[in-house]
């Protein structure tokens, strides 16, 4: 019988790369959107095709609130009867500004996104993965960098869920689940343009070690990877994936 993987935030960029090489490989895909629900119609039509199950569906899911994260679980399982991994990957940048110019909302609305709901995916995951389930959470190089002068908030975030990363993986490596990050550099999706610099991917994807920005795909086989039984001595590891930036 086929695996299944939950992604959050599947409806485009590297959650839509993700859930395809997952079909690809033969899983079952349930995978969120939280307003674009066409992009993510089209991200199960790429899954169909791809598909060595054929089996994808999408559910719409709001990660900052907890009856609907609850809720993404309960009915990937009643589709598919398990979920034997999860990408917690949905997740946002606001427009560029010093911290001493960032408005609460704004912070509130990073924070609750990245943190709170990658907090409450996990838990889920934590709740549903049986023995030999694996998680992948989705941070940033920012994590590190500290993102100066441009979003300090989202750095922070990240740094979050780098510590979410190492605490859930000791809490249940016992219960034989592993949980790794990854953390991608500068990746050409429209994250940037959401928040207002669709020219950040031209500008900065060149200033790393490779000299170019990543595609969605090249983080997706590194997710793919650290759910697989190819990663199975891999948990609490925080992998950058970033052109060496
Ligand atoms: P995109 O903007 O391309 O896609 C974001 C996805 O998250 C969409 O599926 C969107 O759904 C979903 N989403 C947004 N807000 C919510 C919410 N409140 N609840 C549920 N789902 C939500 O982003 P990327 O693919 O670029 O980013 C994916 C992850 O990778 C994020 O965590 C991001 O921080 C991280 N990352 C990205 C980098 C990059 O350069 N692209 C670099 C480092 C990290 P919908 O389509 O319905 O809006």
């Amino acid at each position: 019988m086929s695996k299944t993987i939950l992604i959050t935030g599947g409806s485009r960029g590297i959650g839509r790369a993700t859930a395809v090489l997952f079909a690809a490989k033969g899983w079952n895909v349930a995978i969120s959107f939280v307003g674009n629900r066409q992009s993510a119609d089209e991200t199960c039509a790429l899954c169909e095709q791809a598909g060595v199950a054929g089996n994808a569906f999408a559910y719409q899911c709001d990660v900052r609130d907890e009856a609907s994260v609850v809720g993404f679980f309960a009915a990937t399982r009643d589709r598919f009867g398990s979920v034997d991994g999860v990408v917690n990957n949905a997740g946002i940048v606001a427009p560029q500004s010093t911290l001493a110019d960032m408005d609460i909302e704004r912070m509130k609305n990073v924070f609750d996104t990245n943190v709170l709901g990658g907090y409450l995916v996990a838990r889920e995951a934590a709740r549903a993965l049986p023995s030999g389930g694996a998680i992948v959470n989705v941070s940033s190089v920012a994590a590190k960098l500290g993102s100066p002068g441009e979003y300090v908030d989202y750095a922070g975030s990240k740094g979050a869920i780098d510590t979410l990363t190492i605490g859930l993986s000791k809490e249940l490596g016992p219960k034989g689940i592993r949980v790794n990050a990854v953390r991608p550099g500068i990746i050409n999706t429209e994250i940037h343009a959401s928040a207002g610099r669709p020219e950040r991917v031209g500008e900065l994807g060149p200033n790393c070690p490779l000299g170019r920005p990543g595609e969605a795909d090249e983080i997706a086989q590194s997710i793919y990877w650290l759910v697989s039984d190819d990663a199975s001595y891999v948990t609490g590891a925080i992998l950058d994936v970033g052109g060496g930036r």
